[in-house]
């Protein structure tokens, strides 16, 4: 006999378990289908938090952040094994994937191991090396994530030649690592190995990395990423990648300017596509994006009305922070709870990389091209009190974009430590369309971070009377360094 659902959820990612555990919670009969023995998708097992995790264990390990700071270098980090920097990545990829598998026991979604394929727009076979069984949904969603790119010219091959996830398992440092493309994935990954002491290369097709950010964070992090040893090499490419037998022997990188890098590991982190081969959509009439994408409306509805589609399989923005919200809205749209109706049109982009950078509403770029009649105010994170406690390695600063004639803020940018956590205050700003005197007219504990906001305020309204208190070159710490951007 056929069991039947109101609701069958494809993948245990962000997106897949928010929506199971919501309709489950509004008392709805759920299942969810996962192909993995792990729980969570890319964003517990081999994305979001072990990326995130090995950063912190960088850190800690290499004590970069502690030089010279508090009277004694931590450099015993410089000795640490392979094991030592894998040891809290496995053990929170691990119990994260046990919470998500255990908040679907605990709301009786029943689950079900298998690859999941369409037969009709209804039911669905789930296959196992040993059995197959075929589920019944009213509804349907897909959260099937994504997966990494395999281009042609690199002969990947999980030992030395990488996509982000075999990246994970690796059982030795790498003596040196080049890594292809400068997007969140591996701008953070240089910078994570980078702190580890190894000499690392990004090889970038264009002259920014990290295309979204405002022009002038991106430059403060490339210069940071140099100063850090990180070689970038703009507008170029990969034409061809050897990889010898023999381990001792270097990778021989043909570039596309025509010149030869030699590495000892490589990274490919340039690109991913929809998970949905397996899925045989065309089985159930589901319309396709580019690159192997889902076409979804604004409730995550596909043209197949009781299929929805959520996380990254749909595409951009592609994070787990908005995954998860996405998979809430299609419940709250197909069984009409009424409590989220649309994703957040202001979120942050948090990138963790050596240092942090985050960003919410709008860039410089954007306010010129749509004039917008804009001013700008900064703040360095050594000219406060908390800054100077923590002894600010890297030179971080805080950017605010604001409408000159309301003295409302529109965006706000930051480099460095915790920037992905104070953020969170700039994005309520942009939401509720603050103003600089609001900022100013607020208390924050001291000492903390938080200054930067006041500091980045008072810098704004000074502008606006034309007198500034610092050059741009202490503000941002620009002087003396290199950008080939
Ligand atoms: C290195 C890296 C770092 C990242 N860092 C961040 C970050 O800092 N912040 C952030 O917000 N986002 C980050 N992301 C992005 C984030 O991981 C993804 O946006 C998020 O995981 C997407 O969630 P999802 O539920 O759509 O898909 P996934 O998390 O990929 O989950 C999909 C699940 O579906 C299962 N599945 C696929 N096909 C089938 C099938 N046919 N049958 C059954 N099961 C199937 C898979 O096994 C998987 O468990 C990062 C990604 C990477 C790669």
């Amino acid at each position: 006999m056929i069991q039947e659902y109101d609701l069958i959820v494809i993948g245990s990612g962000p997106a897949g378990e928010k929506a199971a555990v919501k309709a489950a919670y509004f008392d709805y009969n759920v299942a969810l289908l996962e192909k993995n023995d792990f729980f969570g998708g890319a964003g517990i097992q081999t994305g979001t938090l072990p990326s995130k995790t090995l950063k912190e264990t960088a850190l800690y390990l290499s004590g970069v952040y502690n030089k010279g700071i508090f009277s004694m270098d931590k450099e015993f980090g410089r000795h640490a094994g392979i094991q030592d920097f894998m040891y809290r990545k496995n053990l929170v990829t691990h119990e994260g994937g046990n919470s998500v598998k255990q908040n679907l026991i605990d709301h009786k979604v029943t689950i079900y191991k298998g690859c999941a394929e369409f037969i009709n727009e209804h039911e669905i076979l789930v296959k196992t090396e040993d059995k197959e069984e075929v589920v019944h949904g009213k509804n349907i969603v897909i959260a099937t994530g994504s997966y990494p790119v395999h281009p042609s010219n690199i002969p990947f091959d999980q030992k030395r030649v990488h996509d982000s996830d075999s990246i994970l398992t690796i059982d030795r440092f790498p003596k040196s690592l080049c890594v292809l493309g400068a997007g969140v994935v591996g701008c953070e990954y240089a910078t994570i190995f980078a702190a580890m002491g190894i000499p690392t290369y990004i090889i970038n097709n264009s002259d920014k990395i990290l295309g979204f950010l405002d022009t002038e964070i991106a430059q403060a992090l490339v210069m940071r990423m140099q100063k850090n040893g990180i070689q970038i090499l703009f507008n170029n490419s990969v034409d061809r990648l050897h990889a010898p037998s023999g381990e001792e022997d270097p990778l021989t990188i043909e570039l596309k300017n025509g010149e030869v890098l030699k590495c000892d590991m490589f990274l490919f982190a340039a690109g991913r596509n929809g998970n949905t081969k397996q899925l045989k959509c065309k089985n159930a009439g589901i319309l396709m994006n580019e690159r192997e994408t889902i076409n979804v409306n604004a409730k995550f509805q596909t043209n197949v009305s009781h299929i929805y589609a959520v996380g990254d399989v749909v595409g951009f923005p592609a994070l787990a922070s908005t995954s998860m919200d996405q998979g809430r809205i299609a419940i709250a749209h197909m069984f009409n709870t009424k409590d989220l109706e649309h994703l957040a049109t202001v979120f942050p982009y948090g990138i963790y990389t050596v240092p942090e950078v985050s960003m919410v509403g709008m860039t410089e770029e954007y306010a010129t091209k749509n004039v917008v009649d804009y001013g700008v105010g900064y703040s360095n994170y050594k000219d406060t009190i908390r800054g100077k406690i923590l002894g600010d390695t890297d030179n971080g600063f805080l950017k605010l974009i604001f409408e000159k004639q309301s003295k409302v803020i529109v965006g706000v940018h930051i480099i460095g430590v915790l920037a992905t956590e104070i953020i969170h205050y700039g994005m309520s700003l942009v939401k509720e369309r603050m103003t600089l005197e609001n900022v100013i007219a607020t208390v924050f504990n001291f000492p903390s971070l938080h200054d930067l906001y006041k500091y980045a305020s008072y810098d704004a309204l000074s502008s606006l009377k034309g007198k500034r208190v610092r050059g741009k070159e202490e503000r941002i710490g620009l002087s003396s360094q290199i950008i080939s951007q």
